[in-house]
């Protein structure tokens, strides 16, 4: 799900608010873009996707090599 224009300000402020300001592990730049909001199964200790959890990301896109960060997007207040 793409963010809002109102999602993108609540992740640029989060950032801000908890002085994140990351470094690209793969191209050493610094500047990024938002992604999409994604979400993954949680999957339960047998292996087997837990019926119908699942945890909301929100991407970070570096712009230089389009390396992908995820942070969690509940917290944020995104999802
Ligand atoms: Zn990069």
């Amino acid at each position: 799900m793409p963010l809002s224009t109102s999602q993108k300000q609540k992740l640029r402020d989060w950032m801000k608010s908890k002085g994140v300001k990351p470094t690209c592990a793969s191209c050493g730049e610094s500047d990024w873009g938002a992604g999409e909001i994604i979400s993954s199964p949680v999957l339960a200790p047998d292996g087997v996707q837990a019926a119908e959890s699942h945890v909301p990301m929100v991407q970070i896109i570096c712009i230089n090599c389009s390396y992908v960060m995820v942070y969690a997007a509940v917290p944020m207040g995104l999802p």
